[in-house]
């Protein structure tokens, strides 16, 4: 990897891979910005990587200059010769798997210790961030480096009170810390898409005594469901949430959007008792 790379436009035109909306792709072109990414994980020699969606491969050799081996699946076929490419500079450090990121075992791929990185359309990345963030834990995962919609961003990061408070705020900070490492203008992408981008970093946490996830997941979506409306009406669907609000001191006048990430998490321990 020593040569100085190939402009991405030259590899996209020799290739012949003209983005397609169907699929989400937006690319990066500019390989200071791609370093940067690549850079937020904290990753190098040693290190074991799986990104999603690797298309032309931009991000794949940002990440492959830090030192890191990586497993990347790409579902447009179209891809495959450039990443082939890499593949061959790449001294055994790069695996690519052809198919769709949501048929793959990421956890059989790179194993306990991993970090996962991934710019992806935007619905595909929102059920995959849920995937990784479901399950036993601590999480095969170290670290998970993400691209959104700058507006999903800021709901997996948001706090109590906020407009963009919400499930997947607290799905994301129950037993995990992100964080928005960086905005992306649309303008960072070919072509542009219609919002701005941010990547989330999220990191694991640890996790909270005696609480059944299910039963969190039960209870913020009960609350959020109908979050203009008092808690003793949106749980009253939640078998014996009104009487733990109760034992817990928290008044159910209250709406979801004022619960703390903390007061949901005794809400579902209390519940998770039963
Ligand atoms: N990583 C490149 C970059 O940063 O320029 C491409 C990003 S582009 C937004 C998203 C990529 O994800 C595309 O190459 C697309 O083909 C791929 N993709 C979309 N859905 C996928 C899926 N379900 N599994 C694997 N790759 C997918």
């Amino acid at each position: 990897m020593s040569q100085p790379p190939e402009p991405l436009r030259d590899v996209i035109a020799r290739h012949g891979l003209q983005a397609t909306k169907a699929l989400g792709q937006n690319f990066i072109l500019d390989r200071q910005l791609l370093s940067r990414i690549a850079a937020i994980p904290g990753i190098g020699d040693g290190d074991r990587v799986y990104e999603v969606g690797p298309g032309p491969g931009g991000l794949t050799r940002a990440i492959l200059d830090t030192g890191a081996s990586l497993v990347a699946v790409e579902r447009d076929r179209r891809c495959l010769p450039a990443l082939a490419e890499l593949e061959a500079e790449s001294d055994g450090r790069l695996k690519v798997i052809s198919g769709d990121a949501l048929d793959v075992d990421e956890k059989a791929e790179i194993g306990r210790g991993g970090h996962i990185v991934a710019n992806l359309p935007y619905n595909v990345g929102t059920l995959l961030l849920l995937r990784w963030l479901a399950g036993d834990w601590p999480p095969f995962w170290s670290s998970l480096t993400l691209m959104f919609q700058r507006e999903v961003a800021e709901r997996i990061v948001a706090k109590p009170n906020s407009e963009h408070y919400g499930r997947l705020s607290v799905a994301a900070q129950w037993r995990a810390t992100p964080r928005i490492a960086m905005a992306v203008h649309r303008s960072a992408f070919t072509p542009p898409p219609k919002v701005a981008s941010a990547i989330v970093h999220i990191v694991p946490a640890p996790q909270p005594d005696g609480v059944n996830p299910q039963v969190l997941e039960t209870v913020t979506a009960a609350a959020f469901g109908q979050r203009r409306k008092m808690l003793r009406s949106s749980l009253k669907s939640v078998p014996g949430a009104l009487d733990a609000l109760n034992t817990l001191g928290i008044d159910a006048e209250r709406r979801a959007e004022t619960l703390s990430v903390d007061e949901f998490v005794a809400l579902a321990r209390a519940l998770s008792r039963d």
